[in-house]
């Protein structure tokens, strides 16, 4: 049984490491922002080659605050890919602002540049970058526009730790990020945590306040903040896995260009593979026009799956409001995807399994009458 994502094996390599570092805080009388945050958040800043990282309790806190630290307009508008996570959709809602959606590149599954500028209004107020499965948007354009047009640009970085483009960090690719380090992420803590990067002086010290009750300096609030803080023992965790971040990414890049040189089945449509040493496959998101069936055989042959993701954001319950818009290419990507196994611990063994088994499996996979899915894309 080869599991999509097994936690326990992920962490078990640094076992030592951080039961050492948890027992450093927990024996040392300070367990709230402190030494061990501000030491990785040096850390994780000179990693991402940016001025500032401000550690956060998690990925969705972190690009609300960002939105919220901008202080724009209730109602102004936020440029979105329609198929970005959840959480990325939320942090707009939260910041009292609204999302307006456009297609993702049919081919790239992020933010296409090329549909922005048909999106801005009056109202506009920043782009949100979501580099999503790992790979990074292709920022130049999204920059040159943001900066015709007055905008702000927020890279949702929670897929792409170290990922690169041009030669420069994700983190660093636009006035702000937002990070995420649940466990899962390709740098996982083990909780919830999260972070923003920045080289905005200003902006960062807002930061640092609002995720303290909008105080700099205890007891005198300047703003009206939040408890947002990250936690000093997940800290001191992400600093023992961040000395390893670059080692398991290379490790995941290795399994993603033997997915790709190697699943030769036609009816799959493999990812992007124009960037395989810059982007870091958080996921490695395959599409089939018959998503669900084939599945269902990889789980019968101890495959484990996942679909990132089932329902898009404008057909979520929680977004009914915008469920009159239609956005084709999203659609159709919610109802192919497939993410294969893939984390620095799987064997080599384990990925030549479920390539082998992806290749031969035929027609056995298919539905009785053998149906074909419309494709728009
Ligand atoms: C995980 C994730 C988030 C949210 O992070 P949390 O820490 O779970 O709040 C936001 N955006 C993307 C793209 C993510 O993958």
């Amino acid at each position: 049984m080869i599991p999509f994502l097994d936690l326990k094996r992920i962490n078990e390599p640094y076992s030592e490491a951080i039961q050492q570092a948890v027992q450093r805080v927990a024996t040392s009388g300070w367990y709230i922002l402190g030494q061990e945050v501000e030491s990785f958040e040096r850390q994780f800043a000179t990693y991402c080659q940016v001025k500032h990282c401000i550690g956060v309790a998690n990925g969705l806190d972190a690009l609300t605050l960002v939105l919220k630290a901008w202080d724009f307009p209730t109602g102004c508008e936020v440029i979105v890919a329609s198929n970005a996570y959840i959480a990325s959709i939320l942090s707009i809602s939260h910041a009292g602002l609204t999302p307006v959606f456009v297609e993702p590149g049919s081919r790239t599954y992020l933010l296409d540049p090329a549909r922005i500028e048909a999106a801005i209004t009056s109202r506009t107020k920043a782009i949100l970058a979501v580099h999503l499965y790992g790979h990074c948007c292709d920022m130049e354009p999204i920059n040159a526009l943001a900066q015709r047009y007055g905008l702000r640009v927020l890279e949702d970085a929670a897929q792409a730790h170290g990922a690169i483009y041009k030669g420069k960090r994700a983190g660093a690719l636009g006035h702000a990020a937002g990070w995420s380090f649940y466990p899962s992420k390709n740098l996982g803590a083990l909780g919830d945590a999260g972070a923003i990067t920045t080289d905005d002086d200003e902006l960062a010290s807002r930061l640092r306040a609002l995720r303290n009750y909008g105080s700099a300096q205890k007891y005198l609030n300047q703003y009206a903040g939040y408890n947002s803080r990250l936690d000093a023992i997940q800290a001191a965790v992400l600093s023992v896995k961040l000395t390893q971040l670059d080692v398991t990414n290379d490790r995941r890049r290795a399994i993603a260009l033997r997915y790709l040189t190697t699943i030769t089945n036609p009816d799959i449509i493999l990812p992007p593979s124009d960037q395989i040493e810059q982007d870091v496959w958080h996921l490695f998101v395959i599409r089939h026009p018959k998503r669900n069936a084939l599945r269902d055989y990889l789980q019968k042959q101890g495959i484990g799956t996942d679909i990132h993701y089932p329902v898009p954001p404008h057909r979520q319950e929680a977004y009914a409001h915008l469920a009159n818009q239609s956005f084709p290419i999203s659609e159709q990507l919610h109802q192919e995807v497939v993410s294969l196994p893939l984390n620095p611990t799987i064997t080599d063994e384990e990925v030549d399994y479920v390539i082998e088994t992806i290749n031969s499996m035929g027609n056995k996979w298919q539905d009785q009458q053998g149906r074909k899915t419309e494709r728009v894309v």
